[in-house]
């Protein structure tokens, strides 16, 4: 039987749960107040204190991209560094977003396995003393760590402490990216709390677009005091929407009763049982752990090009020696029978 087409290319490829669009319906029903001063902008402040279990500031904007940008623009001077990881989000693909909305910060890149760096390399890095006054160096100002990582691996409680205690020792706020956190969530199997604020985060870049919602995408404050500045960035930087009510109603059933988590849990479900039929196929190898909802394969050209024949998107790397390096990326709408059809397809290919 001909199989519906499965788009692995991302988890953004999915569309919208149906919580999400009876929010949006509801949000389009009544004329409300514009720039955030509406119901579900206020709702969804007491749904992620709640999720959070902490007083907080919550704030849509368009993209992960301004999520990221706008949040460490506001944490580091236009002087100061931010370290990540190399192969991080804010370095790789915000086309250098961050330093144009901090005026010219810098990254700092770090190397680190599978995905994350580490607090020992971290410590080591911010350590090195040169004999050159300070004032010649860009000031080390923050730390992005990426949660679930571009990796599709998780840091562990513990490593995210041990990373939080070497900024506080430094001085460094410490910033999240959150685009996938429900997955890491999931993985984890820990509270949003623990591994956010308990763990030592001070701003969260949290996204709802690749698990449920339309579009939307946010900043999270957990301290708020600097939230003032914040907010004037955010306008400034043409992200504070006149509709916001259109922004915050997606989140506000998202976040209720732990759907974002349930619908992360799924989608990682499907990425380990994909995961492990696809690995116990001769030919190909997996790249990194399968800890969240991205598969990250080496398989042979053969193989790839019948996954393409028969209706399945992924994003590739080129081919190199007959092999080609491919990621596969699960959602919330993935479901078993997919699994199963990419598996079979993969095998006799
Ligand atoms: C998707 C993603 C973002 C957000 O990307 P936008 O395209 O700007 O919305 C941010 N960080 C990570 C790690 C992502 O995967």
């Amino acid at each position: 039987m001909e199989h519906r087409p499965i788009n692995l290319a991302s988890d953004n490829t999915a569309g919208a749960h149906p919580e999400v669009m009876r929010a949006l319906a509801d949000a389009a029903a009544t004329p409300a107040m514009p720039y955030g001063d509406d119901p579900w902008t206020a709702r969804l402040q007491e749904r992620a204190a709640a999720a959070f279990e902490h007083p907080l500031a919550i704030y849509p904007v368009g993209t992960g991209t301004a999520a990221n940008a706008l949040a460490l623009a506001t944490l580091v001077p236009s002087w100061g560094v931010v370290l990540c990881h190399h192969a991080a989000h804010v370095e790789e693909d915000e086309c250098a977003a961050p330093e144009f909305y901090s005026g010219g910060a810098k990254l700092a890149l770090m190397d680190g396995e599978n995905g994350r760096i580490s607090a020992d390399s971290l410590a080591a890095r911010l350590d090195f003393a040169t004999p050159a006054p300070r004032v010649h160096r860009a000031q080390p100002a923050a730390v992005s760590i990426t949660q679930s990582t571009e990796s599709g691996t998780v840091y562990g409680l513990d490593e995210v402490r041990d990373i939080s205690a070497v900024c506080r020792q430094h001085g460094l706020a410490l910033h999240m990216d959150g685009a996938r956190l429900a997955n890491a969530v999931a993985a984890l199997g820990c509270s949003p709390a623990d591994i956010t604020w308990r763990s030592g985060v001070d701003v969260l870049s949290l996204g709802a677009t690749k698990n449920g919602a339309l579009c939307a995408e946010t900043v999270v404050f957990f301290d708020t005091g600097l939230c003032d500045e914040f907010e004037f960035r955010r306008k400034r930087g043409g992200h504070l929407f006149s509709k916001m009510r259109f922004a915050s109603a997606q989140m506000v059933p998202w976040l209720e009763e732990g759907r974002w988590i349930r619908l992360a849990e799924h989608a990682n479900r499907m990425a380990v049982e994909l995961a492990d039929g696809l690995a116990g196929i001769p030919g190909i190898t997996l790249q990194f752990p399968v800890e969240t909802n991205m598969i990250f394969l080496d398989l042979p050209v053969a193989t790839s090009g019948a996954l393409a024949r028969a209706g399945c998107l992924f994003y590739s790397w080129g081919e190199r020696d007959g092999r080609v390096s491919a990621r596969l990326v699960t959602s919330f709408e993935t479901t078993r029978e997919d699994v199963a059809h990419v598996i079979d397809t993969a095998r006799a290919g």
